[in-house]
């Protein structure tokens, strides 16, 4: 597995500080760059404005343009960027107002707010990147989410965001807001589980979260905005997904595409993982029968972290390889298949004692 997490030498560092990592001499240095002094073993040595910083990595890959968050009295940094990843997210809380059954994330009550930081990290993000925001609840810190998003997409105008949120704390007051960071630069991704309202909020551990999310679609919609819905395919809403795409397809039209996931075993979908994992690869029906409804009304339809070998042969095209290249893995049996290049295989956590029972080589 890729590290997230770096181990560095102690700093005397009162506040958080983001470097940049610089490894080649031929770039213009700003006053976040470290450069590259040392290599010796798996400890790297640079130079920060006259300051040596040790950082350590297991795997040897370039950290060129990485940037890092150290934290006072931490050994460790955050790898906020890897310049050559796709796959860079920022958990901006670590609290949220609902109680999912699959949240990969449990919540915590503690806020630690660095927007400031993750502002300036992807102001220093390489050219074209895209930058996931994640949590707990990004809109919690609503205010601060904005004002991070002003600066960063006012100032480097190459920059994109990807934001993932439960949807209940937009407000008809903030689509102007919303509008104006424009539909090419965000794109927000919002859970949807059931057309049925009691289902959903069931899901999420919230009464009245479908109402709530009905009202923050809407915002989004009049603002203009990307829309990624996302499902989570579980025992719970398994049968209600023909009548969930019928809803999409004829109330949510508005919507770039559709996301359907398969579960992650983590966090309370690990604890929940027996009430929840439906086993896709020995029943499909209901979910093809989705795709069809949504894709019949001009909706992509995607799967999400599905093998390719668990989705029947007409619906793999819907199936790219999603799983962040951090936390994926084969297993023996993909040695010999022939579509292991562009499947994406599983969660670094996943049990296949407890997973699917009906797959194999393609
Ligand atoms: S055998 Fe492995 S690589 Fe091949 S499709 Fe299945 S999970 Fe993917």
């Amino acid at each position: 597995m890729i590290d997230l997490r770096l181990k560095v030498d102690s700093l005397p560092l009162d506040v958080p500080l983001i470097i940049r990592l610089r490894e080649q001499t031929d770039v213009e240095l700003g006053p976040h760059d470290a450069v590259l002094l040392d290599a010796d073993g798996d400890r790297r040595e640079y130079d920060y404005n006259g300051f040596s910083i040790g950082v350590y990595t297991r795997s040897g890959e370039s950290m060129d343009s990485d940037v890092l968050l150290l934290l006072p009295g931490q050994p460790s940094a955050h790898r906020l960027i890897r310049a050559n990843s796709e796959h860079n997210t920022f958990l901006v809380t670590e609290q949220c107002d609902q109680l999912c059954v699959m949240c990969s994330q449990p919540p915590k009550k503690h806020h630690n707010d660095m927007f400031e930081h993750f502002a300036l990290a992807a102001l220093l993000a390489p050219p074209n990147a895209t930058i996931g925001i994640s949590g707990g609840e990004p809109l919690l810190h609503k205010h601060r989410l904005f004002e991070m998003l002003s600066v960063v997409i006012e100032t480097r105008p190459d920059i994109r965001f990807h934001i993932l949120t439960n949807a209940q704390h937009l407000e008809p007051g903030d689509i102007e807001r919303v509008a104006s960071f424009g539909r090419d630069r965000v794109l927000w991704g919002v859970p949807l589980y059931s057309a049925t309202p009691t289902v959903h909020d069931e899901i999420v551990g919230k009464v009245g979260a479908f109402k709530t999310l009905e009202q923050g679609l809407s915002v989004l919609l009049r603002a203009g905005a990307s829309v990624e819905l996302r499902t989570v395919v579980l025992r719970q809403n398994f049968n209600d997904l023909p009548a969930l795409a019928e809803f999409i397809s004829t109330r949510l039209g508005f919507i770039s595409f559709w996301a359907v996931m398969q579960l992650e075993r983590i966090g309370y979908g690990r604890m929940n993982w027996t009430l929840s994992f439906k086993d896709t690869s020995t029943e499909f029906d209901p979910l093809a029968r989705a795709i069809d409804i949504v894709s019949a009304r001009g909706i992509q339809a995607w799967l999400y972290n599905f093998p390719a070998c668990s989705v029947p042969s007409p619906y793999r095209a819907h199936a790219p390889s999603t799983i962040s290249d951090w936390k994926r893995k084969y297993l023996d049996f993909c040695d010999s298949c022939g579509a292991r290049e562009t499947c994406g295989g599983f969660f670094q956590w996943y049990d296949h004692a407890e997973g699917f029972t009906a797959l194999g080589p393609l």
